[in-house]
């Protein structure tokens, strides 16, 4: 028999409000304390961190060696940054770049030739931006100063020559753009060869030692191979902004704390990081700390990677800079301080600096130009934003004999002070004077220019 159907006992609803109010107000007051406790604060100034001199940086910054990107030295100098700002009470921040850079980890050549005893094979290293290649053919002398209609006559020749007279980046070019598969350069030059990286090379290109050189000079005429077996490594790459919370980059200084592989980068660019670093310093506990921004950025010497890759992603704040600073090799007297500014800021330099050597940077050539010259001129972080729309200012003391060779290993760092020195009046003046935020452009810039 079924058991017989009760009906359960009913109680009245709870209104929704009795359960989603403490719900709310629970909700409400952790989201308080969480957003209380999350939020950025600026570190405490530390006792002394403004009496630091540059000559001290300097010491400091120099026993990390070359600042490569992907380096150990680099990224030891990004935490040395980084704690010296914050001991001065700017909050630190890292903008990892979107892309990591390709670096070149393994670069070795060689030349087989054919000796008395079998095959034989000579070692060399790859020119930076050379594939990995292969190529045979007859090998051929080239003589010093070598004319364009001399290599047109080498078609599908391989060649050999000793020290060229000018930079090794244009002979290349133009023995490869003759038709020639392959170059071998002695290295046998008074002093090390300038960085300077060819543009992705498809055929093998090396250097040799001048004892290698002299045994491959002795197979002129006849049939070898050149080889090129380069290996690059993905790595990633961070750009530091020191900046007081709640500031605008009304003001911001900026300079590349990478150096080009081999080179200490002591004027390139520890100069100019000395200099922003001075800046900050100057600024601290000043009104000029709240409305300034400074940015160390990474990969520039692979193509303003890091100042470009900062604009992308600072357009919004990037609206109410009044002036951008960027300092690049301020540390040695090449030439008397210079400054390449937007005219506004130019004007105002005078003002401070009435003897300020006023110059035009030469244009940049880059994977984004395509090898032509853009309109806009520079070469240096200061582009991206000039790109923009954004007022720069370019300070630089021009190319001293040891620009990218391993022998940039000094700098006079009274000579950043000074950089420093004109930056902060310059931003100072820059904020004193009237100034309208321009309309947002678009991120490409195509529409500022
Ligand atoms: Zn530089």
């Amino acid at each position: 028999m079924p058991r017989p159907l009760h009906p359960l006992p009913t109680r009245p609803p709870v209104p929704a409000w009795k359960v989603l109010l403490p719900v709310l107000l629970a909700g409400g007051v952790g989201w308080g304390a969480w957003h209380a406790a999350s939020r950025p604060v600026n570190p405490p100034a530390q006792a002394g961190a403004q009496r630091i001199s540059a000559a001290q940086d300097w010491e400091a910054l120099m026993r990390f060696g070359p600042r490569q990107t992907g380096s150990e030295g680099l990224s030891r100098s990004l935490d040395w940054a980084q704690a010296q700002f914050e001991a001065l009470g700017y909050r630190v921040t890292r903008q990892a770049l979107p892309d990591r850079v390709p670096m070149p980890v393994q670069r070795e050549a060689a030349v087989q030739v054919s000796g008395p005893g079998g095959p034989q094979t000579l070692n060399g290293e790859a020119l930076l931006g050379v594939q990995t290649a292969e190529q045979t053919g007859t090998l051929v002398r080239l003589p010093p100063g070598v004319t364009d209609e001399q290599l047109d006559g080498l078609l599908g020749k391989l060649a050999v020559t000793t020290c060229p007279d000018g930079p090794w980046r244009d002979l290349t070019d133009r023995a490869l753009n003759a038709g020639l598969l392959g170059l071998v350069i002695v290295n046998d030059c008074p002093r090390p060869p300038a960085y300077s990286p060819l543009g992705n090379v498809a055929l093998p290109v090396l250097s040799v030692t001048p004892g290698v050189g002299r045994a491959l000079l002795a197979q002129v005429g006849r049939e070898v191979t050149f080889i090129t077996t380069v290996r690059t490594q993905d790595t990633p790459a961070w750009n530091l902004i020191a900046a007081r919370v709640d500031a605008a980059p009304e003001v911001l200084f900026g300079a590349h704390l990478d150096s080009v592989p081999g080179s200490p980068g002591a004027n390139d660019n520890a100069s100019g990081v000395l200099a922003v670093l001075n800046a900050a310093r100057q600024a601290a506990g000043t009104p000029l700390a709240g409305r300034a921004w400074f940015v160390l950025f990474s990969a520039e010497e692979q193509g303003l990677l890091g100042s470009r890759a900062f604009v992308r992603a600072h357009a919004y704040p990037l609206r109410h800079t009044r002036a951008m600073l960027n300092f690049d090799m301020v540390g040695v007297n090449a030439a008397p301080l210079g400054i390449d500014a937007h005219p506004d800021l130019l004007t105002l330099a005078r003002r401070v600096r009435p003897d300020l050597r006023a110059f035009r940077d030469a244009p940049t050539t880059s994977r984004e130009t395509f090898g032509r010259s853009s309109s806009i001129t520079g070469r240096s972080d200061y582009l991206p934003f000039k790109q923009v729309g954004v007022r720069t200012a370019f300070l630089y003391r021009g190319e001293d004999p040891h620009y990218h060779r391993p022998t940039d290993t000094t700098l006079n760092p009274a000579l950043a002070v000074d950089a420093a020195d004109l930056g902060a009046q310059l931003a100072q003046a820059a904020l004193d004077a009237p100034w309208t935020p321009r309309e947002p452009c678009g991120i490409t810039g195509r529409n500022c220019q």
